[in-house]
């Protein structure tokens, strides 16, 4: 992959608007029957390139879906779409969004044809109560959400709606908000977190595609110890923790994710890792399994 290729992933193309038609919101009781709390699950997406390439995280986000009960619908939270205040995504059809450049015209012609969901969008800005959430009409599915819910369910036959990050508000904001939507894993949803844990773009290592800069390796250690610690005030925090980290997280946009499916946690949650791999110098894989 060229370089300019993989800086390029974060740029949006203009986004051309779209004019959907307002849905009929239904209830989610006649759509989404009360099911066992469904796991939660933060993937490191890293390279668009995974999104078509047959690797060990693409194969691990396959066994992870196989192994997932099939959910009613998906909530993705990705790192790629930060606003102003709290949008979610309530078309009948999202669009796949290519909103990165340079890479091969394979990349963009994948269509990830998966249906949206109004009654659950409907839903997510009724359980939000700290914030008004916005329904949006506008944008779609991003690299961020589609190139790994494709690994998970590549039949495209679960619903998906996206809620963007509030660009305006701190990490503690959004570990926060992740908690008001824990009763929409009692009714099958199945909630995904979409970044990176360490993702630093400026310093990629292109001579080491395949590990990373001795920081970037303690630093994803030192986080995956929270959290298998259960220490999230820590990672609320992660300002503090010091040199690695803060090369680990230059922007917050790939790790607010995370404390998403932290929030999520039940005391009593099992917790995992997998695709747990450090790649080019300075991108950590790793994805983390609640429940
Ligand atoms: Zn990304």
């Amino acid at each position: 992959m060229k370089r300019s290729s993989f800086l390029q992933h974060m740029a949006w193309l203009p986004l051309i608007g779209q004019c959907m038609k307002l849905n009929t919101l239904g209830s989610m009781a006649e759509n989404f029957a009360a099911t066992d709390t469904m796991p939660a699950l933060f993937l490191g997406h890293g390279s668009p390139m995974n999104a078509i390439e047959d690797n060990v995280f693409s194969r691990g986000w396959q066994n992870m879906g196989k192994n997932l009960p099939k959910p009613n619908a998906i909530l993705v939270v990705s790192a790629h779409w930060e606003t102003r205040g709290t949008l979610v995504t309530a078309m009948d059809m999202p669009r796949t969004i290519h909103d990165f450049g340079g890479f091969p015209r394979e990349l963009f012609a994948v269509q990830y044809p998966a249906p949206g969901s109004p009654e659950l969008a409907a839903e997510t800005k009724k359980v939000i109560t700290s914030t008004e959430v916005e329904l949006d009409h506008a944008w779609g599915l991003d690299h961020g959400s589609w190139s790994v819910v494709k690994h998970l369910f590549p039949n495209a036959d679960v619903p998906v709606v996206q809620l963007s990050l509030d660009r305006t508000q701190g990490p503690q904001y959004h570990y926060e908000l992740a908690k008001q939507l824990n009763a929409l894993r009692r009714k099958g949803v199945l909630i995904v977190g979409s970044g990176n844990i360490v993702h630093n773009l400026g310093i990629l290592d292109w001579r080491n595609t395949e590990g990373g800069y001795d920081w970037a390796v303690e630093a994803n250690t030192k986080l995956k110890g929270f959290i298998a610690d259960g220490n999230h005030q820590a990672l609320v925090n992660y300002n503090t923790l010091g040199r690695e980290v803060s090369l680990a997280v230059p922007t917050p946009e790939h790790y607010l994710p995370l404390l998403y499916i932290l929030g999520l946690k039940g005391e009593k949650e099992n917790v995992s890792f997998f695709n747990d791999q450090t790649v080019m110098g300075s991108i950590a894989m790793t994805s983390v399994k609640i429940g």
